[in-house]
């Protein structure tokens, strides 16, 4: 079945579009803002949705920040947003482990955000920060290591280093150890000639040399949906917006969600082109350039 493109429906197709989903879960960066900037009309359609009495959660794979950060920038930038709206793979990792009754220390491949939601559940972690490159640093001994290390998380780490490939390894070595990740996004949604590596370039190096597969919790993954599904959400009245088909448009495909895809992100309209020939990874069923311009399709 063809992508609808929503530009081209009638008023009453896009009243009906409205009237078919009761919540609305949306990807942040690359839909809702890029870096610190709002996508224009992003903000007054997701204010919009929430005036006319659809339920918003914020769905985001970036680990970088907790909730309450996340709630902060979207209010800042135009959205109203509570952050127990916001659900980051931070945030996503701490309830995981919590979940699980997990008492052990969490090696940390990542920043502070993740730092914070494990501390903000009683978890405690080490590793945050550089680990910089020693001359003799093949001759790391196990003495080095963390007997209360129970778990490796990796996330977004703009200190990943040899050293710490190194000790999340050694500490996945042991069958015990758990293995967790946030998210595998290839790519940050930047434009022009320079590639930005997203946080699966890190997670597939740790799973290279631990010759292990990570659990890996954010979108398109199951936690999600378990998570979601213990909020007692309606997958059939449910629309998922994203900018990327591999994580996003995945998700609502896996949970039975309708599924928007924008094209002011990570996914170009040539992209969607390819995605569309090659039918993989899965089609959404509607599309826009950028969320905002629903604003002009509303019946009024
Ligand atoms: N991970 C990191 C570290 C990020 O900074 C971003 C975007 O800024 C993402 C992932 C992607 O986030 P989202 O799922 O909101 O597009
Ligand atoms: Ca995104």
């Amino acid at each position: 079945s063809a992508v609808f493109n929503l530009q081209e429906g009638t008023k009453d197709q896009v009243q009906e579009f409205l009237n078919s989903f009761d919540t609305v879960l949306t990807d942040c960066d690359g839909v809702l803002w890029i870096d610190n900037n709002a996508i224009q009309g992003a903000a007054d359609t997701m204010n919009y949705f929430r005036k006319i009495g659809k339920k918003i959660f914020y769905v985001t794979n970036n680990s970088t920040k907790i909730r309450s950060d996340f709630a902060a920038k979207a209010q800042q930038l135009g959205f109203i947003a509570s952050q127990d709206e916001i659900l980051s793979t931070a945030y996503l990792v701490a309830h995981y482990l919590k979940g699980i009754g997990f008492t052990k220390k969490v090696y940390l491949v990542g920043s502070n955000g993740i730092g914070e939601e494990l501390k903000a559940v009683g978890i405690r972690h080490t590793g945050i920060g550089p680990d910089h490159v020693k001359p003799d640093f093949k001759s790391m001994k196990p003495s080095e290591l963390d007997p209360e290390v129970g778990a490796v998380v990796v996330g977004f780490d703009e200190h990943v280093s040899y050293p710490k490939f190194m000790k999340a390894a050694s500490y996945l070595a042991s069958e015990d150890c758990l293995f967790i990740a946030t998210n595998t996004d290839e790519r940050f949604p930047k434009g022009g000639s320079i590639v930005v590596p997203g946080t699966g370039t890190i997670v597939r190096a740790v799973e290279t040399c631990s010759e292990r597969k990570a659990l890996v919790l954010g979108k398109p993954h199951a936690y999600v949906r378990k998570f979601l599904e213990s909020c007692g959400l309606d997958p059939a009245r449910t629309l998922m917006i994203g900018d990327r088909c591999n994580t996003d448009i995945e998700l609502g495909v896996r949970c039975g969600f309708q599924t928007l895809l924008v094209l002011s992100g990570v996914t170009s309209n040539k992209d969607l082109q390819k995605i569309q020939s090659d039918k993989t990874p899965p089609l959404p069923d509607v599309v826009l350039p950028k969320l905002g311009d629903l604003l002009s399709l509303l019946p009024s």
